[in-house]
């Protein structure tokens, strides 16, 4: 008995390909035109819906994802406009004050 031969190709297509582009997932939806081109250069950990069906039910996750520059700079722009008026609150019920209270953590990719 021989034990079956393993590929090398088989091998490298498991591993990940450290080089790859990590594409930006800014949109909570699967609609192929929302879905943005760009590379992703920040790991980005926000708290809201993570997608559109958490979004109708108003539920949120802190999570991480991937996000690209531009996408980064809306995503501050936004909090930043929500919390113009001052502190607000989440569509979950969790106390909005300040930035890293939805923006937690941005590191580099
Ligand atoms: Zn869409
Ligand atoms: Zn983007
Ligand atoms: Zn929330």
């Amino acid at each position: 008995m021989t034990s079956p031969a393993i590929h090398p190709d088989a091998i490298t297509d498991a591993l990940p390909d450290l080089d790859a582009e990590v594409a930006c997932e800014y949109a909570l939806c699967d609609h192929p035109q929302c879905q943005c081109e760009a590379p992703a250069v920040w790991r980005v950990t926000t708290h809201c819906a993570r997608n559109i069906d958490e979004l109708r039910a108003g539920r949120c996750s802190t999570f991480s994802r991937p996000i690209c520059e531009s996408h980064l700079e809306d995503l501050r722009d936004i909090i930043a406009d929500g919390l113009r008026c001052g502190p607000g609150t989440c569509m979950c019920g969790r106390r909005i004050a300040q930035m890293s209270d939805v923006l937690l953590e941005v590191s580099a990719l």
